[in-house]
């Protein structure tokens, strides 16, 4: 990787310390390009006829997205975001008195918010399977949950709120031999590292555009294994979802295609394609081994300061890392490294219930390099964050030496 170049292709990396990829990736000049071409066509010579012109372009998009993730196009559906995707899957399903959804403490802050209307509206239980002793996904208590009564596993990969990975791969395969339905949000893995349908053995994937991928906001997808669409319904319907047979009936579109709406950004659409793209030519393997390498260096010297603790769970960890100055609130410390011009976010604890529930932490601070921040980029960020952690320290007491 010839992290010079990328970084010239990536105007932001001139301006700021960018270590909130997790929030939002920057965005590559040829997919700024993307954007912007196809909002100039659409000015000029009209927005349907922009996009018939670019129909090819606009298609394509669904087989990147598949190769991305390991599936076929006609698995893949477009929609705004992530959560919308997400929503997509979940509500396809029924639910009755009595069946249960297991999920994991990492679930993200809407999607426990769909299991507790869905716990009122139906009657359903909420299960949250503990973790184990490292703070990942306990999945021998998985195994031991999963009954006659779960109707679908939930899981996701990466919280929002820390740089956990959770066991993926292990759950699909309690959840297949099961024959459980598995719902993975991906959104903060794919495109920080390798995310294979065929491999996590998952259902369903839901992921964003504009965070690790790079794509532009207002951008997301839904990946549904074709043997799925057997037990899911889409919640709605549209034009675009189904088809009129004529007479007073319908019939849904093949694939993933009945969960797509007919109206979309199209801007939008490019620039995630273009973005995609990048990510498959650098190689997903690659962009791995940076975000992991970048995340546990930044981990590993922050842990190494005085008066500077970090939260990440599990055994397995990646470029998200949170971290509090023990003695400051968060929101002065990210403020701090605003005016540094280094960015970062703070985790919510009302966007990771369960989380808040079992560790009662965040807010915390939270910096998620990508492949094209460096390591001296790393470096100044600790440095900043180690000042501060010094400027802040407790006055020693009774005259007691101050220890250095
Ligand atoms: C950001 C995030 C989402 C929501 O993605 P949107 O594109 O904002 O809808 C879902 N899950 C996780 C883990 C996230 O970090």
């Amino acid at each position: 990787m010839d992290i010079e170049a990328l970084r010239r292709d990536t105007p932001g990396t001139a301006h700021r310390i960018h270590l909130n990829n997790a929030g939002a990736g920057l965005l590559s000049r040829q997919t700024l390009k993307a954007v912007t071409s196809h909002l100039e066509l659409e000015a000029t010579i009209g927005g349907y006829e922009a996009a018939d012109q670019e129909r090819d372009r606009i298609d394509a998009t669904y087989g990147h997205l598949a190769r991305l993730v390991g599936g076929t196009a006609d698995e893949i559906a477009l929609f705004d975001n992530s959560t919308h995707a997400w929503n997509a899957a979940f509500y396809a399903m029924t639910f009755k008195p009595g069946d249960r959804i297991l999920t994991g403490r990492a679930e993200y802050g809407s999607g426990v918010l769909a299991y507790l209307q869905t716990a009122r509206r139906t009657g359903a239980e909420i299960v949250v399977v503990p973790d184990d002793e490292s703070g990942r996904l306990d999945t021998t208590a998985l195994a031991n949950l999963i009954d006659d009564r779960t109707r679908l596993v939930g899981l996701t990969h990466v919280p929002t709120s820390g740089g956990l990975v959770n066991p993926a791969a292990e759950v699909g395969r309690i959840t297949r031999a099961a024959g459980v339905p598995f719902l993975l949000d991906a959104t903060q893995s794919v495109g920080q590292f390798p995310v294979d349908v065929a491999e996590i053995g998952c259902d369903m994937l839901t992921a964003t555009g504009r965070k690790f991928l790079r794509g532009p906001r207002g951008t997301g997808f839904l990946w549904v294994r074709t043997e799925a669409l057997a037990f899911l319904e889409p919640h709605v319907i549209e034009i675009a979802a189904a088809t009129w047979d004529g007479r007073r009936g319908f019939t849904w579109n093949d694939g993933a295609r009945r969960f797509g709406t007919w109206e979309a950004g199209y801007a939008g659409v490019l620039g995630l394609s273009t973005a995609v793209r990048q990510a498959l030519d650098l190689g997903m393997d690659e962009i791995g081994r940076r975000t992991l390498a970048l995340g546990a260096r930044l981990r590993e010297q922050l842990d190494a300061v005085p008066g500077i603790t970090t939260y990440d769970l599990g055994r397995q960890r990646c470029a998200i890392v949170t971290c509090k100055v023990d003695t400051m609130a968060t929101a002065d410390t990210a403020a701090a490294l605003a005016a540094h011009g280094i960015n970062v976010s703070t985790t919510d604890p009302a966007q990771t219930q369960f989380d808040t529930e079992a560790r009662g932490v965040h807010p915390l601070l939270r910096l998620s390099p990508h492949y094209y921040n460096t390591e001296a980029e790393i470096d100044r960020a600790v440095e900043v964050l180690a000042d501060l952690a010094a400027a802040h320290r407790p006055r020693p007491q009774n005259g007691a030496p101050e220890r250095v």
